[in-house]
């Protein structure tokens, strides 16, 4: 293990120097340019590790092969993917990693901010370790430069071991997967990989391979405008329609009433006034047809606020922003199959959870290639208290390591 933690956290320490901060505000992609900075360091990077087909695309996918073992060329291609960006809710300008070698297990003291392991068993966990947290100013951007740390240590790794069998190991850095704004130009003409892994996954054994249908719905409404002391009984205001269908959403079924596997509705956006008004409402389900189902009920709500306003009209619009991965994955089982086994045989125990949310391998997933998620270390994403477990990171880095040799070995 120390061989892993020599070879992933100077990378993780290194990465998170660079401010890689994506904005959803910007239209181009990537949106930032701080993602091109670590973009080219990580070619270099590669090229210097001696991969000198490494490439970045225009829109600053980084994207390399490490060829196979001689007499494993026949092995299928395996991709490994970490995102470049981190989370433009917390600043990730001039982060301050502090390294609590050996940690004594006592509340961490970040500027006004603290760490205590009385309130995170999960921190409390970590006594006795390497843990790397913020100064409190900054998030850390475990989320994701622990993952491209994991895959970078992973390759040197198979370098400096070249009897370890593997086939060619396809390695892909995206920009943009906070904002979702990097998928779209994702360059699937240039990957090879039938199977892809993404790490930008939380606590030692986290595997996930289900994640939300997800649907965006813009309800439209019409309203009848009139003087308004002239409207008794001819008046209907589309506002006051927005509003009544924003609360016809059962609460039961709302983001904060829900966990696991419970889908929700969510109004996301309102806004109008007496002529128009729009609402947008988000649907989540883990079963397709539950999403559906939810799409189906917008048109009743929206039937049953027409009959409240008469003359009033209220249209919906509904599209899929992404769908569950699960199926995509079950269709190709041994992508789990193989990555089940590599946990075993790290001697990781598998915590397998729902995704709440979507990830590029969500988009991927659905795009023809499976990519379930692993795994980094990382925890508190997207905040000041960030933090990272260094030997969980080096025991992701090992789990690919392992995960390639079972895919060469066909085993
Ligand atoms: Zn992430």
């Amino acid at each position: 293990m120390k061989e892993f933690t020599e070879l992933t956290l100077p990378r993780f320490l290194k990465y998170v120097s660079f401010c890689t901060t994506s904005d959803r505000h910007v239209e181009a992609t990537p949106s930032t340019c701080g993602q091109w900075d670590l973009a080219n360091y990580l070619k270099d990077e590669l090229v210097g590790l001696g991969i000198q087909n490494a490439e970045i695309t225009d829109h600053c996918y980084v994207i390399a092969r490490l060829p196979a073992k001689q007499g494993f060329e026949n092995a299928p291609t395996v991709g490994f993917l970490a995102h470049l960006d981190t989370s433009s809710e917390v600043s990730g300008k001039n982060v301050k990693a502090i390294i609590e070698e050996n940690y004594n297990g006592a509340l961490i003291k970040l500027g006004a901010l603290s760490l205590d392991p009385l309130t995170s068993p999960d921190l409390a966990k970590q006594k006795g370790r390497t843990i790397v947290h913020t100064d409190g100013a900054t998030l850390l951007g475990a989320d994701d430069k622990a993952g491209i740390a994991a895959i970078m240590g992973a390759v040197e790794f198979l370098l400096k071991h070249p009897e370890i069998a593997r086939g060619e190991v396809e390695i892909i850095f995206t920009p943009d997967e906070e904002t979702g704004k990097g998928l779209p130009f994702f360059p699937m003409e240039k990957i090879k990989a039938r199977a892809c892994y993404t790490l930008d996954g939380g606590p030692l054994g986290e595997l996930e391979s289900e994640c939300f249908n997800a649907w965006s719905a813009k309800v439209r409404f019409t309203g009848k405008s009139m003087h308004l002391g002239d409207a008794r009984g001819k008046m209907a205001n589309a506002a006051l329609m927005a509003a009544t269908f924003a609360v016809t959403l059962p609460r039961t079924e709302s983001p904060e009433a829900t966990d696991g596997y419970y889908g929700y509705y969510c109004p996301l956006e309102i806004s109008g006034d007496v002529e128009n008004a729009e609402l947008e409402v988000f649907i989540r389900d883990f079963d397709k047809q539950g999403a559906e189902k939810r799409v189906a009920a917008l048109e009743l709500f929206a039937r049953a606020v027409e009959a409240q306003f008469p003359g009033g009209k209220a249209a919906v619009d509904a599209k899929v922003q992404y769908l569950n991965m699960k199926e995509k994955i079950n269709e190709k089982p041994e992508v789990l199959e193989k990555l089940r086994q590599a946990f075993i045989n790290t001697g990781v125990e598998i915590r397998q959870k729902p995704i709440r949310g979507g990830t590029d391998g969500a988009r991927l997933s659905e795009m023809g290639i499976p990519t379930p998620n692993i795994f980094t270390g990382g925890r508190n994403f997207h905040s000041r208290l960030e933090w990272l477990s260094v030997p969980e990171m080096a025991a992701a880095s090992r789990l690919t390591v392992e995960l390639i040799r079972l895919w060469a070995e066909g085993v």
